[in-house]
């Protein structure tokens, strides 16, 4: 076959599905508009492409999609987060994902990226978005940790960089703090390090580094608001649930795994994949000082850790081709908490008043059977 040139790759993917026999239900009715934005999210992206990501959508949704800077990094770059919603004038609640704290897990942001994308591409058809768009705000970080984000990018060796960038102190040369250690939650008490060359090491206090720092300022400011608070990590193929500290107990625990067991299914139902889940204690190991204990020890009664795909095979360097799978599945997971969450917090009287309806219905029905 003769190469059709540049920009003709939904002319490519056509002729390719005719040569295959699977015609119109491959890709062959893919606008080109539609074949690069497929292309876009089965890719990682560095973090110049992100925050041009995160302008275009912006400029392509004006009436949803706002962003706001909430912090700096150490080596003074912005922190910031999309916040999608439909316009409203009164106070509305929250729902809150961060991706990317940990450099290395590069599916994290393509997560971020491809959540963002299919709540736009659904919400004006799906009701069920449509209506969590009217009730709630997204508030969506796609990078957290910018510093160590980009240093894992630039070169093979700094790949595998997990924690933030600021230097050791006291002496110590080595760089970066384990920023899912640096939380003010139980700081410093178990599965960390104080040696600053170590992968977890938890820093000289609580919230020493900036970027930690600017999540709990924003929580601490909107801890009325958000309903949900959804961290995102790799790799392991769980949902966690607070606390990691093995003993402390959530006093909505029982809730937690119930949720967390149906997202565990929706997450099933889309590729067969499965997730384990419970706290960190139970199925993976104690820490302290995370941003899910904070979030749920400052009040947020739905507080998640997801770790995406897979289970140590490629680990943090999950190859592109799983990108895709990876985020339908965990979409799936997450659209069950946020719709458990939503749901709970807008129809939990009517879903009582619904219950009290067929509990009257059944009595009288009862009353009359045993008349009759
Ligand atoms: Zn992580």
């Amino acid at each position: 076959m003769m190469m059709l040139g540049l920009g003709s790759v939904g002319l490519v993917l056509l002729s390719l599905a005719v040569q295959s026999g699977h015609g119109a239900q491959d890709s062959a009715v893919w606008s080109r508009e539609e074949t690069t934005e497929r292309n876009y999210y089965t890719r990682y992206h560095n973090m110049s492409e992100i925050t041009a990501w995160m302008e275009q959508m912006k400029r392509e949704n004006p009436d949803v999609v706002s962003s706001m800077v909430y912090g700096q990094t150490y080596e003074r770059r912005n922190i910031t987060l999309l916040k999608i919603g439909l316009r409203s004038t009164e106070r509305k609640k929250a729902i809150w994902m961060d991706c990317g704290i940990h450099a290395r897990e590069w599916i994290t942001p393509a997560f971020c990226q491809f959540f963002v994308k299919e709540i736009l591409r659904t919400y004006k058809t799906d009701t069920k978005v449509n209506e969590m768009m009217k009730n709630l705000d997204f508030y969506i970080t796609p990078v957290l940790n910018v510093d160590g984000y980009i240093y894992s990018w630039h070169n093979e060796s700094t790949r595998l960089w997990r924690k933030s960038r600021s230097p050791g102190t006291g002496g110590c040369t080595c760089y970066g703090t384990d920023l899912n250690r640096n939380f003010y939650a139980n700081w410093g008490m178990v599965g960390v390090s104080t040696d600053c060359c170590n992968l977890f090491y938890c820093g000289t206090k609580a919230l020493s580094e900036s970027e930690a720092w600017a999540v709990t300022d924003m929580l601490g400011k909107m801890r009325e608001d958000i309903l949900a608070f959804l961290t995102i990590h790799s790799y392991g193929q769980q949902l966690l649930v607070p606390y990691g500290h093995p003993n402390t107990t959530a006093p909505n625990h029982d809730e937690l795994m119930e949720v967390g067991l149906g997202a565990a299914m929706a997450i099933k139902a889309v590729h067969g994949m499965d997730y384990t889940v419970g706290t960190s204690p139970d199925i993976l190991y104690p820490f302290s000082g995370s941003s899910q204990d904070f979030a749920r020890l400052i009040g947020i009664p739905l507080s998640f850790t997801f770790e995406l795909r897979d289970k140590g095979e490629h680990g943090f360097e999950l190859p592109e081709d799983q990108i895709q799978p990876t985020c339908e599945e965990a979409y799936a997971g997450a659209q069950h908490i946020i719709t458990y969450t939503h749901d709970k917090a807008f129809y939990s009287y009517a879903a009582t008043v619904t219950a009290t309806l067929w509990t009257t219905l059944l009595a009288a029905w009862v009353s009359s059977a045993i008349l009759l």
